[in-house]
């Protein structure tokens, strides 16, 4: 079972993927948690070069989150998933759709495209979108020090990021979980869990 983690800076994501995590390895259940960009030593080297080497243009800003997702699925998630494990995954496809097509314009449909191409069609089973207030989210994320040159982008582009996630989520519904990610992160993380073992179940 493949499960993404997704939504804007600060929504919570690594918050709630360490509790569900948390929670499975309590349980005894095999499972690997995850992310992108950088949940490969490669990604890593890729990581590094998104967030903190010079301004790429958006194509080549794409391009280098989709040689990340190839790796990522290739080498560890197709594997885990192979030998049964749940997979926990902060931030995949969605994430590129929404940031590279929507917020950053090249195209929601060219984006999905190459990040299909990129995994050979791997699609999650479950995708968590947390959904938070902007303004919110971003409070969390200055909080925590705005270390990255992404997360320092204006308001707007934060807004059209939730508009986008929020149409993906209604675009494939039997996907998408929404969770309103404003509230406390206990009662967040009692919705994550059931949407996870309804998916873990099935
Ligand atoms: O999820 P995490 O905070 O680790 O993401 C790292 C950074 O990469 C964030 O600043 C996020 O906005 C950015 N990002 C992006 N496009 C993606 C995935 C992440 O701009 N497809
Ligand atoms: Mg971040």
């Amino acid at each position: 079972v493949l499960i993404s983690f997704e939504g804007g800076d600060g929504v919570g994501k690594t918050t709630q993927i360490r509790i569900l995590a948390d929670l499975l390895a309590a349980a005894g259940v095999d499972h690997l948690l995850t992310r992108e960009p950088g949940g490969t030593r490669l990604g890593a080297s890729i990581r590094e070069l998104l967030l903190h080497g010079e301004e790429v243009c958006a194509r080549a800003e794409a391009l280098l989150y989709a040689a990340d997702r190839a790796h990522h699925a290739a080498t560890l998630i197709r594997p885990a998933l192979e030998r049964g494990a749940v997979v926990l995954t902060d931030r995949y496809l969605d994430s590129s759709i929404a940031y590279q097509g929507a917020a950053r314009s090249l195209g929601p449909e060219d984006v999905r495209s190459l990040s299909l191409w990129a995994t050979d069609g791997l699609v999650p089973d479950l995708t968590i979108l947390l959904d938070a207030d902007p303004a919110l989210a971003a409070q969390r994320t200055a909080a925590r020090g705005a270390t990255d040159r992404l997360e320092r982008e204006p308001d707007a582009f934060h807004s059209s990021l939730r508009t986008a996630f929020l149409d993906l989520a209604a675009s494939e519904p039997a996907r998408f979980v929404v969770i309103d990610a404003d509230r406390p992160v206990d009662q967040v993380a009692d919705e994550v869990i059931e949407a996870a073992v309804g998916a873990v179940r099935a």
